[in-house]
């Protein structure tokens, strides 16, 4: 019986999942905000309860340390050795990153190097693990990718049309995404379907606030929507997904908002998607309730959200020559019908037909007609598990 810990770290923020293991059982979770800002918020759920303090966290160390003395405080652990793993979340591990790895120096410093792929997120990753070094030397410690489910993709998925030196120099490739994530579902539809994976062709639909497509044939992603970073693809919350790329130069040369490399970037991942297009909110349920007060904004929102995934799904159909099921997943894709539904609907010539009193709000599972060629699923991600699952496997190959 071994307790082990997955580890999201944002540059500001931390969220963890706490599993008794190989049960698989979580003990607790919680989410520490504002990290390096005054009144940083920790908040830990277990039993039924919330606990919630306000402090100031100065840096991740910190934050880690709360977290432990609170598992104490709240009797989650009786001391530290109870922690055997840790796992923690990387959102780039490049080409050098094919499957979750043992953290030791050289991995760790390679971590570092890939933060020119996401300056965002690597670093904060990065500072997740040193922290959790410090203060638990000893335990298992083992990093999982957001992008090595996508390093099966082929060359002619991967690869840009642009100049080869970009490719060769500068690294600019697809990597993809919510790999944890896309891996989890299409391994628990392969389940539901009793078939095995490799026997399967699968569309796997992570939609929330981020949003990826996935090509799943036999258990392999071949093709992905999120690109070089997860700005590519479907239309997301504030991310504006696929626009033709000549669009930036024009408003460079015509606006005066288009000035930097910073304000492409801020535009294109903060400001566009559902909170561009409604002009006020990027959460679809919010969208969905203007929608219901007959705001044309909100509406034209959600129409566009749902042809852009109608349209990779469309793609993938034609890349996988067919599938056998489409699994929605996430925030969105979990909860909301009306996406669900929409998205399928039309889609009969494909072989795809959602029956009304199945898509309903907590519906799980399959969700088409009895007739339908192409299966349609609900099913919960659970990306801290897959992190817990991969630390006990390479704690037993140590
Ligand atoms: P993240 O990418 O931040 O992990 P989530 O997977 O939690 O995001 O998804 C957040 C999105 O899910 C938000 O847009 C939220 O509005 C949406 N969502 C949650 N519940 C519902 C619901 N019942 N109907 C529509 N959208 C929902």
């Amino acid at each position: 019986m071994t307790k082990t810990i997955a580890i999201n770290a944002g540059s500001s923020s931390l969220k963890w999942q706490l599993y008794q293991m190989p049960e698989e059982t979580v003990l607790a979770k919680g989410l520490i905000e504002r990290i390096g800002l005054k009144d940083s918020i920790s908040t830990v759920k277990f039993d039924g309860r919330a606990e919630k303090q306000v402090l100031d966290i100065e840096n991740h160390t910190q934050a880690v340390k709360i977290l432990l003395d609170d598992l104490i405080r709240f009797n989650i652990i009786a001391s530290y050795d109870e922690i055997t793993g840790v796992g923690h979340r990387v959102v780039a591990g490049g080409e050098y990153f094919k499957e979750s790895a043992l953290v030791d120096e050289e991995v760790l410093q390679k971590v570092e190097e890939l933060s020119l792929l996401a300056p965002l997120h690597n670093p904060a990753n990065a500072a997740g693990i040193r922290a959790f070094k410090e203060l638990l030397p000893d335990i298992t410690s083992v990093v999982v990718f957001d992008t090595s489910f996508h390093t099966t993709m082929p060359e002619k998925a991967y690869r840009y049309p642009l100049p080869t030196k970009y490719y060769t120099e500068n690294k600019v490739r697809k990597y993809g995404a919510h790999g944890t994530s896309h891996e989890y579902v299409a391994h628990e539809a392969a389940k539901l379907l009793g078939k095995p994976i490799e026997e399967l062709k699968l569309i796997t639909c992570h939609i929330g606030n981020g949003a990826s497509i996935t090509a799943v044939d036999k258990g392999i992603s071949v093709d992905t929507s999120m690109g070089f970073t997860p700005l590519g693809g479907v239309m997301m919350g504030t991310r504006s997904g696929d626009i033709d790329p000549a669009i930036i130069a024009y408003l460079m040369e015509h606006t005066d908002d288009f000035k930097t490399p910073e304000d492409i970037s801020r535009i294109l991942n903060r400001e566009s998607g559902l909170l561009g297009v409604s002009e006020f909110s990027s959460d679809m349920r919010d969208i969905h309730e203007a929608m219901r007060n007959g705001n044309d904004k909100a509406l034209l929102a959600n129409d566009i959200f749902v042809d852009r995934i109608k349209k990779y799904i469309g793609q993938y159909f034609a890349v996988l020559n067919g599938a056998d099921a489409i699994i929605f997943t996430a925030g969105i894709g979990e909860n909301s019908k009306t996406i669900r539904g929409q998205v399928i609907n039309g889609m009969t010539w494909f072989g795809c037909d959602v029956d009304p009193e199945k898509n309903v709000f907590g519906a799980e599972g399959d969700i088409s007609t009895p007739d339908a060629k192409v299966r349609v699923l609900v099913i919960p991600t659970d990306e801290e598990l897959v992190i817990a699952r991969d630390v006990e496997r390479l704690k037993n190959k140590q």
